[in-house]
């Protein structure tokens, strides 16, 4: 490639880094800028489906698409290492193997999993964060299953699944983990009586501040499958094989702990010291780093502040894919020497899928429970892919569970 064109580095190919990667090869002429996308893996995972892969309701290659299918090598130079830092003075982005200068930066790294500090979490938790940790998290679910049904002298706790926290997160995991157990207890001969999935949440409701019809009906649907919720029982610990809850220090024991209590922008961001609210960076209204001319940063990644509502937009899928559109926009406008615009957030709504036949949420106003909202949580699944990969990718990857 021509090293005097401009060079663009994306940093992430999450949902923000590769739609804007793709935005990118649309918008610009092969020979007004290069284009490079630096991820940790040679793949690209659908976030949005790690509760699916930790639970092992799908195959975890369903979730990966190829960097090397989606962009060609004519168009995006692809760098497969882990960012280190960002130098900003330097224009240069240390790498764990090499250097890379840029011109225009994208810093699209995504979510780390916030413990908030709780005593032992980090040690004793699994966390769902990628491809990787859920496959740990699937594998370990078996193999206590397993050890169970070879063991002499049975320990009922192991067979128990621990998930701390109940935003969408948590509330979708156990959504698979009661799809998921049935046919463990039915594979390792195991009374489905013994195998207990406790969702643990300080708040008084589940998935507090969102509609509460639909929170209810979700409750009643997840419970009526076996789903224990404890509310109102912030979790203060976690040791080798316990939550230990509330001021009197209650012990729920299990076998598996998944911890779901909250995200955080990536460490990176601090490493390179941007100014951070919460682990963030507050951007300003064109999606830059403030007092950067030249660095957009997207996704989880950005404190992006709701005028209207005082608060930050909830970090979601739906969010980081509309900050791509607007920073490779204003990417094309600075090369051009044209006005940036402003991001403005579109909310289609939320839909929660509760298993694999179930979920709720809202549409475009309108609330949908039971079938009609899974299926149009597997609509929005799917279009993703079509996003990313057209036609060629939604065939492959897509999911097209039947009812
Ligand atoms: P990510 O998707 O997290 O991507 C970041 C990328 O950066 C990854 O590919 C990662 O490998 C790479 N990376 C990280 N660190 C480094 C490094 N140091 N060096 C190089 N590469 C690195 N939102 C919705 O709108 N709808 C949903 O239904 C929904 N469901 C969800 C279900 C689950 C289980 C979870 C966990 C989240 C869900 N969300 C949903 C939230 C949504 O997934 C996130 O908001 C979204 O993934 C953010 O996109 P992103 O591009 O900022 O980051
Ligand atoms: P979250 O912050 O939304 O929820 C974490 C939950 O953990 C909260 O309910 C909180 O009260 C609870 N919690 C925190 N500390 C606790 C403690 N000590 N003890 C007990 N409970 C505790 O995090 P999330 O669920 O991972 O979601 C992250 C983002 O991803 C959100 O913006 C969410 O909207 C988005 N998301 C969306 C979907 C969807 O749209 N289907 C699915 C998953 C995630």
């Amino acid at each position: 490639m021509n090293s005097s064109k401009p060079k663009i580095v994306v940093l992430g190919a999450g949902y923000a880094g590769m739609m804007t990667t793709r935005k990118l090869t649309q918008l610009l002429r092969p020979e007004e800028a290069e284009i490079v996308l630096v991820n940790k893996h040679n793949y690209h995972y659908e976030t949005t489906w790690l509760h699916e892969v930790a639970a092992g309701t799908i195959n975890h290659n369903q979730a990966r698409v190829m960097l090397s299918d989606v962009f060609s090598p004519n168009r995006v130079r692809l760098i497969y290492d882990s960012v280190v830092e960002v130098k900003k003075e330097e224009n240069l982005v240390v790498l764990e193997n090499s250097d890379i200068e840029y011109d225009y930066l994208v810093v699209a790294l995504g979510f780390e999993t916030n413990t908030f500090g709780i005593k032992g979490m980090k040690e004793n938790a699994f966390f769902i964060q990628d491809i990787d940790t859920c496959q740990l998290i699937r594998d370990h679910i078996e193999y206590q299953f397993a050890r169970y049904k070879n063991s002499e002298d049975k320990d009922d706790d192991s067979l128990t699944i621990l998930v701390g926290g109940a935003g969408f997160t948590g509330i979708e995991l156990v959504g698979e983990l009661v799809e998921k157990v049935p046919q463990l207890c039915k594979k390792y001969d195991i009374d489905r009586n013994k195998a207990r999935i406790v969702n643990v949440e300080a708040a008084p409701t589940i998935l507090p501040g969102f509609d509460e019809d639909l929170v209810d009906y979700a409750k009643r649907s997840l419970e009526a499958r076996g789903v224990e919720f404890r509310l109102d029982a912030k979790i203060q610990e976690c040791t080798e094989d316990a939550f230990v809850i509330g001021e009197d220090r209650e012990e729920i024991k299990a076998g598996t702990i998944v911890w779901t209590g909250g995200v955080t922008g990536n460490s990176v961001l601090g490493k390179s010291g941007f100014e951070l609210t919460r682990g963030k960076v507050t951007v300003n209204g064109d999606l830059r780093a403030p007092g950067e001319e030249n660095i957009f940063i997207l996704g989880d990644c950005a404190w992006v502040m709701n005028e209207k509502e005082g608060r930050p937009f909830p970090p979601t899928a739906q969010a980081a894919i509309q900050h791509a559109g607007t920073c490779a926009g204003n990417i094309k406008a600075l090369l051009r020497h044209e006005p940036l615009t402003n991001f403005v957030f579109d909310d289609k709504g939320t839909v929660a899928s509760l298993g694999v036949t179930d979920g709720m949420g809202t549409v475009f106003g309108k609330k949908l429970y039971g079938k009609p909202a899974a299926a149009m949580k597997k609509v929005v699944d799917n279009r993703s892919l079509f996003l990313l990969g057209g036609v060629k990718l939604l065939l492959k990857k897509g999911k097209v569970r039947p009812f």
